[in-house]
């Protein structure tokens, strides 16, 4: 496969530490809110990635953390602590908040069949393992104690700008939207590792550590949940492309000079969803979720489709007309696929099932290119072949995109007895010329995604 790295800012063909084998980690979500589509788009593609290297006969090892405590808006001490804003918010306490958005979370990924990674740690459960780190960090010096608190020390490292072209000066206090003064660290890049000394006083979440009472900085969490569950070497770590500074840069520093090597090889990040006004993000007041997609009548899985129409390193615009586009060209390819009808006599040809699982295995090794891989999709369907085979091949593909492309929707008795009520009216309307009221009921049909059809035995209807 050749996959984008960010650390060579090169497409590389992807060599895992151990053959067949892949240990990948996942940057996972702040619990203090709904995931907004935005941030879904990047866990949509982090599946696709998993999903691909299964395909490609890798056995993946993969673990994403849930940040449940200390993620702050910057990362000296100020901004905002999330957690706390949104147990401010919500009145209620930061482990209730927690588990309640982990949950919602979940439940929005099921929707968008985005599959729950093997390992699911939340940041909360690894305290010593952090403690471990920064110890090791501090007898190495490659971090301080200032005021109570433990900064990393960047000007210990050759190179700590490893993934951007970061320039110091470009950091200047005021120049960065939202980077207040940090008068205890001793150069401006660095960051904190453990806090006993914050502006948060109300800090819910507390735990005894050499240096005091406090918590854990945001980066360190993710470091210390990977060594724990992955060990030493890591071959792929993704995230979305707001993470690459400070937060995996700062992963970056800690770990490799915690562990006096090299750590991840391949840094895979993915772009943003943007609105009209520019990158979406819940400080704007209503932002998107799953939830009010589901209100305007739009399938999770069209968004799902919606994503895979586009290269994870491009970003997207988000409009409700290209969604609701998207969604229409999702429901003619299902019905499509559920036109697909098998005879009995008919035979796989293993040839064509192979030809599309080759063409589908290029897509991926294309830089995960997904919208090739929809590609393959109608070419198959375009193909001089049976139904069988057909849907043979749709059954492979679709264990990487996900869609449901076979999955027949069960429709509802109550809405079925609905339709047949409302189509026997309209007839009636029509057979007294009554044209009018047949069109009324025509549309109320459509609002309720139901197209009619008149054929000469009779009117048929599809839901949509
Ligand atoms: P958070 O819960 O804020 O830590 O964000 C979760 C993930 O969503 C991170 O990997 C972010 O990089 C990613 N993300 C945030 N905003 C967007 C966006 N507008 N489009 C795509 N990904 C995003
Ligand atoms: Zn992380």
């Amino acid at each position: 496969m050749n996959i984008y790295n960010t650390l060579s800012r090169k497409i590389e063909k992807f060599i895992p530490n151990e053959e067949g084998k892949v240990k990948m980690y996942t940057c996972g979500p702040t619990v203090y809110h709904y995931a907004h589509i935005g941030n879904l788009r990047n866990y949509i593609m982090e599946d696709i990635l998993e999903k691909s290297l299964n395909y490609l006969g890798y056995k993946v090892d993969r673990v994403m953390n849930i940040t449940d405590v200390g993620h702050l808006s910057s990362d000296s001490d100020s901004g905002e602590d999330k957690m706390l804003k949104g147990a401010k918010r919500e009145k209620k306490s930061v482990l209730e908040i927690a588990d309640f958005y982990t949950e919602a979370f979940f439940k929005d990924c099921q929707k968008l069949n985005i599959k729950k990674p093997d390992k699911v740690v939340k940041a909360t459960s690894c305290i010593d393992e952090y403690i471990k780190i920064i110890e090791g960090l501090l007898k190495k010096e490659y971090a301080y104690i200032s005021n109570g608190n433990v900064y990393f020390d960047t000007t210990k490292l050759n190179d700590y700008y490893v993934l951007t072209n970061h320039k110091e000066d470009e950091m200047v206090v005021g120049v960065r939207n939202g980077v207040e003064e940090d008068q205890n660290k001793k150069n401006q890049a660095d960051f904190v590792l453990w806090f006993t000394k914050s502006k948060f006083e109300d800090q819910e979440l507390k735990w005894n550590s050499p240096w005091g009472l406090g918590y854990p900085g945001w980066h360190i969490e993710c470091s210390g949940i990977a060594l724990k569950y992955l060990g030493e070497y890591l071959d792929i770590h993704c995230g979305g492309v707001d993470n690459i500074f400070p937060h995996h840069t700062n992963e970056i520093a800690q770990s490799e000079s915690y562990l006096g090597h090299k750590w991840c090889n391949y840094w895979v990040h993915n772009e943003h969803l943007n609105d009209k006004t520019g990158k979406m993000s819940k400080s704007k007041g209503e932002f998107l979720t799953i939830s009010l997609l589901e209100e305007k009548g739009i399938n999770p899985l069209a968004y799902r489709y919606f994503c895979l129409q586009s290269h994870y390193r491009k970003t997207l615009l988000f409009t409700f007309e290209a969604l609701e586009k998207a969604q229409n060209t999702y429901n003619k390819l299902k019905n499509k696929i559920a036109n697909l009808k098998i005879d009995n006599n008919e035979q796989l040809e293993e040839n064509i099932i192979e030809k599309y699982k080759e063409q589908f295995k290029k897509a991926i090794e294309n830089d995960m290119n997904t919208s090739l891989m929809l590609t393959t999709l109608y070419d198959v369907l375009k193909e001089n072949t049976n139904n069988k085979t057909k849907i043979k091949i749709i059954e492979i593909l679709d264990e990487v995109l996900s869609l449901d492309l076979l999955k027949k929707e069960k429709i509802d008795q109550e809405l079925l007895l609905k339709i047949n009520e409302l189509i026997e009216k309209r007839n009636i309307a029509k057979q007294n010329k009554n044209y009018e009221e047949a069109d009324k009921i025509r549309n109320e049909l459509e609002k309720m995604h139901v197209i009619i059809k008149d054929t000469r035995e009779k009117t048929i209807f599809e839901i949509r």
